[in-house]
């Protein structure tokens, strides 16, 4: 990001070492991350480890020694139980459909009420199954 664009408004939320962090939160649906999804959903339940995140796995099987990570290369991964996938996978696995789609709306202002909204949400979703070679999660009213 090119510092020179941030106006003196904003400086204030540059003044502390929280900003030398990478960005793992973005408001664009295309630069989607799984960690910003896992935190908003998960909360609490994962920890920071190195610059992913690791929990207890929120999928149903016992999972007494955290397996569950949030990858910082924008994928999640359960050495538990084989879950994988990325940020929409996490989203739709983890909450009903229209509580993602809610999510979406709120965090991203996509609204698949409009035609272009939806248009971008299925090649966001189709590029992230490509990207992770992953086949088990496309909602099924995006196939
Ligand atoms: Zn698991």
């Amino acid at each position: 990001m090119n510092k020179l664009l941030i106006g003196m408004d904003q400086l204030s939320f540059f003044n502390n070492e929280d900003n030398i962090r990478p960005i793992t939160r973005s408001f664009k649906l295309e630069d989607i991350n799984v960690i910003g999804i896992g935190l908003d959903i998960l909360r609490d339940r994962m920890k920071p480890e190195g610059e992913n995140y690791i929990g207890s796995c929120p999928f149903q099987h016992i999972d007494t020694h955290p397996s569950f990570y949030l990858r910082q290369k924008n994928f999640y991964i359960c050495y538990g139980c084989g879950a994988f996938g990325g940020p929409f996978s996490l989203l739709f696995r983890l909450t009903s459909h229209s509580d993602a789609l809610d999510y979406l709306k709120k965090n991203f202002d996509v609204d698949i009420s409009n035609k272009q909204d939806l248009t971008r949400l299925k090649v966001c979703i189709y590029s992230e199954k490509e990207r992770l070679g992953s086949i088990d999660y496309v909602p099924l009213e995006y196939q």
